[in-house]
This record gives structure tokens, sequence and C-alpha cells, in this order.
């Protein structure tokens, strides 16, 4: 019998947009011979609703769209927890689900969150579980929970609304005029500057605080080479590492802004796999599985490292990478010979093997 996947995606987050792409491409990704799939599109107000009308397979473009008038959904858990209810409408019924598959960037999705929900109404879900989202979705958390396991990060100062700190401490605490700020709780490069100055570090935190109420101030490590790795878990456990993929954002963005990510396609060179000796890719690979392990994250991650020189740094992990079609996680598990309908059935089967554990 066929597995139904309930298809999670735009979300309550500054990467709504960027959500609605990358479900498209892993509706694409399903094999239908072996799934049926349920679109379930989280508006930016908040609401559940049931998208399978203007999203049929085959017509999908490049981003899932999210009818106004689609049935309104509830998560109810039902005699075996996995019921999506209609929450109200002239449509009077069920949707039942065997697992989810939140596709969703940044908070309220990525988090944590969306991750509570489902373990509340007891059906199984890809990815990470409350906690590894968590930990990883806040940077200042990982960075501390790396620095606690001996895993090399960045210098870095944590501001909040209550506690701000002026540009001369915070670069004694990061050892340099040149940081970057950002957002403690985002993705997409949203609300993320540079600041060389008492000035600037002024604007970048008010940009920054404005989608968070805390905010990281970092050493900014000048042309590092930025490389990123893909993780994968299998539904008995065993982790394993991709190839290594590098980004080299265009000189005109200055670095790799969500302009360069998404709007621009000439605003990022992605070289697959990263020009790396052999030993330092096995280190690297190492650091990578290490680090998703130390954040307690489940299913699949992206890990980030800046390299200078000798030098390396894990920047950050990201729970539930961009799945689109240009997008680093699913092409960097390609080149590792994972092809995307593989890897949904490895994510879907560890989804479902660690839901049977837990009975
Ligand atoms: P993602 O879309 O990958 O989730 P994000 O919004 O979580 O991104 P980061 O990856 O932390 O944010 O930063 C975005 C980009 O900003 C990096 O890819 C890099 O180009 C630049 N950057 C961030 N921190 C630093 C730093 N300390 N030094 C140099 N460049 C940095
Ligand atoms: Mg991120
Ligand atoms: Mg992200
Ligand atoms: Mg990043």
């Amino acid at each position: 019998p066929k597995i139904t996947v309930g298809l999670l995606f735009g979300g309550r987050s500054a990467e709504h947009e960027v959500s609605r792409a990358s479900a498209a491409n892993v509706l694409r990704a399903l094999d239908p011979t072996k799934y049926n799939v349920v679109l379930i599109g989280l508006a930016k107000d908040g609401r559940w609703l049931l998208c399978d009308a203007g999203n049929q397979a085959g017509t999908v473009a490049t981003a899932l769209t999210i009818p106004e008038d689609g049935a309104p959904l509830a998560l109810v858990p039902g005699g075996k927890g996995r019921s999506l209810r209609f929450a109200e409408g002239e449509q009077k019924g069920a949707v039942h689900v065997d697992v989810m598959f939140p596709v969703l960037h940044g908070p309220n999705g990525e988090d944590g969150t969306i991750q509570g929900a489902l373990e509340l109404a007891d059906v199984a879900y890809v990815g990470s579980s409350v906690l590894g989202s968590a930990a990883a979705m806040d940077k200042d958390v990982a960075k501390r929970l790396a620095r606690d396991a001996g895993l090399p990060v960045v210098p870095f100062a944590t501001l909040t609304s209550q506690a701000p700190l002026d540009y001369a401490t915070v670069v004694r605490a990061v050892g340099s005029t040149d940081v970057f700020v950002k957002p403690a709780n985002l993705g997409s490069s949203v609300g993320i500057s540079r600041a060389r100055s008492a000035e600037e570090f002024a604007q970048s935190c008010a940009l920054a605080f404005r989608f968070d109420s805390k905010i990281l101030a970092e050493r900014c490590i000048d042309r590092a080479r930025e490389i990123e790795c893909s993780v994968l878990e299998d539904e008995k456990g065993c982790v394993r590492a991709s190839s290594l993929g590098e980004i080299v954002p265009a000189d005109s963005h200055g670095f790799y802004s969500y302009k360069a990510k998404y709007t621009d396609a000439a605003g990022a060179r992605l070289i697959i796999p990263a020009d790396i000796p052999p030993e330092r890719t096995e280190r690297l690979q190492a650091l990578a599985i290490k680090t998703f392990q130390v954040l307690g994250c489940g299913g699949l991650a992206r890990v980030d490292f800046f390299l200078k020189g000798e030098e390396v740094v894990v920047n950050e992990v990201n729970t539930l990478p961009g799945f689109t079609s240009i997008s680093m996680y699913p092409k960097l598990w390609e080149a590792s010979g994972v092809s995307q309908s593989e890897l949904m059935d490895i994510l879907i089967a560890h989804a479902l093997a660690r839901h049977a554990r837990q009975q």
C-alpha cells in the first residue's frame, strides 16, 4: 500500500516564499508509485489549508501556491493519531496521513514548534525532533553547544533587546572591528549585515532586531571559503555525510545574501564537489557528523563551514535546508550517488522507524 505523506509548506516566517519553492521540488521528487501526497499550506496568518487543488502533479512550476479558499485543516490526534480534520466550512471529514514532511524554513517550522505539534498529535514526521530543531535554529545556543563539545566556532557576542552591547564591547569580545550581525533565529540571510564602524554597527543591530529579540555579532571571517556538507540519517540510525560543496557568492553581493541566494540567478556559484584534498574532505565530513550529533539533529541537516587557510569553523546547521531545484542539500546527495527520489525514501523511512520505536 502507498504511504500518505503530508507535505507542510509556507509557514509564518520570513522564509515563506523559499519554502513554497522547496516544497515544489520535494513534491516532484516523491515517487507517485510509492506515495500519496496531501499538500498542506501554512498561510502567513497561521491557518493550515488544504492545497491539493491548483497544485496538481505535473503542472507545478517553481513554487507551490496556497489558495485563499483552501479547506482549513486542524491537526487532530485520531484513533491512531494521524488525522488532519477539516476544521470548519462546507467540507466535512478528515484526511489521514502516515507521515508529515515539514518543508518549512526558519521560525515556526524549522525551530521545533511544528515538531512539537506533530509530537502531540502522535504522527511521524521527517527530520529533527523538537530539541535538535530548536538548538540548531538558535545560532547562540548552537554555537555554545558546539563550543562546549570542543568544535571550532567563530568568536561571537550575544545581544538582546534588554541587554544590548556597544560596538567597542563587541569589538573586544570578538577580536575584530569587522563583524557580521545576524538575528539568532532565522535563515536565508534575512536580517544579516556586515559592520565595520560604530555607525554601521548601530544600523546592523537595528536591522537584525527587526527579526528577533536576540541577535549575534560575530567576527567576520574575511574572504573565507564557504563549504557545505549534507548529513543524512537512515532508518537504522546510521548517519552519513555527502561530498562537500562550495559557495562562491558574486563579488557584487559582498556575501551570500538573500538576493545572492534567491533573486539573482548569477548571485552565487555552486562548486560540487568542492576542490579540497581527500584527507581534509574526510575531516570536514567527520566534523559535520559530529556537529549533527552534538546538536541532537535527526534525519537530515546541512552543516556549513568557513575555511580560511588551515582554519575551519562551523558556521551553522540548517535542519530543514533549502530543497529548491538549485539548492545545495539535494545536489550534494546527487553528487554522492543518492538521487532525489531515493533521498525522499530514506527520509520517510527514518521518520516512520523513529515513530515506531516511540510506540
Ligand atoms: P541559511 O540560508 O544558510 O540558513 P542564515 O540566514 O542562517 O543562512 P548564515 O549562514 O549564518 O545565515 O549567514 C549568511 C551568510 O552571511 C553566510 O553564508 C556568509 O556569506 C555570511 N556570513 C555570515 N557570518 C559570517 C562571518 N562570521 N564571517 C563572514 N561571513 C559571514
Ligand atoms: Mg541558517
Ligand atoms: Mg536556513
Ligand atoms: Mg547559512
